[in-house]
């Protein structure tokens, strides 16, 4: 089995995605309509804010948020470094400098005191990252900010529905922003995104950013590009958002089913995760003996993926940074694994996955 596809659920969805591709066809109307308009509102419901954008991908809504939030050059932005490049990129896009935190052993999120040994003279932002569909513990990164006037802008690109002490990722910061890339979550057919914020100055502003700087037609009193979510994407995410809640709660089953066959293990560990509040984006175990595991794997026919092998802090687009040294980042760069994840997981699929953990563990 691969550690994820798509095919099922789109088999399983093809009705109504075609039925609401032929309507967005037949209207005859494909930018900045009455589908984006509507799954913006449902999108901002599901996250408990006031506002949704729609933008063209994950990477543009935290660029967009960087931008609406006033970050530019020279700004210093507190993130972490375990995460997919596209968060460190987005800040140097906009001319920001990522400043890049330890995170914690236990669940690789942001470690809230090593941000806070960070903060400088130029420190604008803070970056925490919901990675693996799990929020970074927030109240800490919040006080933080607060001390010191920085805008906390959450990348959520992993977690659609995730909880914080009862809010929801994207809700918690001054800003939150969601990747539909196919493979997340809430995945569209295509790249799109989302930002999220219940400040109506800063949603605005993204509006603005996303449509060429636009006030009115043909206005333009501030910079801008083009990044919009389009008709057809945001019609077809309406339709997967009506299942997202119940493919969130098939994803946590697995994740019990594979924990309690991790708990045995001596030699295999699983970072952590509540299923009362996380999302399992990847279900994610750690060992030091992590390529023969894969290995391992690979020979019983289950695939499994690196989230990530290289930090952001070792790629080479990074290189001209100066950085704390961060072990536990590197040493989770060696030891992650993610599991088989994706809602259509069988019960004989799952029991080979934990079956073949428990030989490779009694070896
Ligand atoms: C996917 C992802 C992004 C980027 O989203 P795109 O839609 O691919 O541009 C950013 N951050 C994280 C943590 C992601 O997983």
């Amino acid at each position: 089995m691969p550690q994820f596809e798509l095919r099922s659920q789109m088999t399983q969805l093809a009705g109504e995605l075609a039925e609401a591709a032929e309507r967005v066809t037949r209207s005859g109307w494909f930018i900045l309509g009455p589908e984006l308009e509507a799954f913006e509102g449902r999108f901002a419901e599901w996250c408990g804010t006031a506002h949704a954008i729609g933008v063209g991908s994950g990477t543009d809504a935290l660029e967009l948020a960087l931008r609406a939030a006033g970050i530019g050059a020279g700004d210093e932005v507190i993130t972490v470094s375990h995460t997919f490049i596209a968060t460190a990129i987005a800040i140097t896009a906009v001319g920001a400098i990522p400043v890049f935190a330890e995170v914690d052993p236990a669940d690789g999120l942001m470690d809230a005191a090593s941000a806070a040994s960070l903060v400088s003279r130029r420190t604008r932002a803070i970056v925490p990252v919901h990675l693996y569909g799990r929020c970074a513990d927030m109240d800490p990164i919040l006080e933080l900010a607060q001390a010191h006037g920085l805008r906390v802008i959450e990348d959520a690109a992993q977690a659609h529905g995730a909880r914080y002490q009862g809010r929801h990722a994207g809700s918690i910061g001054d800003l939150g922003c969601f990747s539909f890339y196919p493979t997340k979550n809430l995945g569209a057919l295509g790249d799109a995104g989302a930002v999220t914020t219940d400040d109506p100055a800063l949603a605005e502003a993204v509006r603005k950013l996303r449509n060429y700087g636009q006030t009115r037609k043909y206005h333009h009193e501030s910079s801008g590009r083009n990044s919009r979510l389009d008709e057809l994407q945001a019609a077809l995410l309406a339709v997967k958002l009506d299942h997202l809640a119940a493919f969130n709660d098939q994803r946590r089953a697995i994740c019990a089913r594979y924990r309690s066959t991790i708990e045995a293990s001596d030699s295999i560990g699983l970072l952590t995760c509540e299923l009362l509040s996380d999302v399992v984006h990847q279900c994610v175990v750690i060992t030091p003996r992590r390529d023969e595991l894969q290995h391992f794997l690979h020979g019983r026919g289950i695939g499994t993926q690196i989230h990530y092998p290289i930090p952001c802090h070792r790629q080479t687009v990074m290189s001209g940074l100066a950085n704390a040294p961060l072990p536990v980042t590197e040493r989770l760069a060696q030891e992650v694994l993610s599991l088989p994840m994706y809602p259509e997981l069988t019960d004989a699929q799952i029991d080979h996955v934990c079956e073949a953990l428990t030989d490779w563990s009694s070896r």
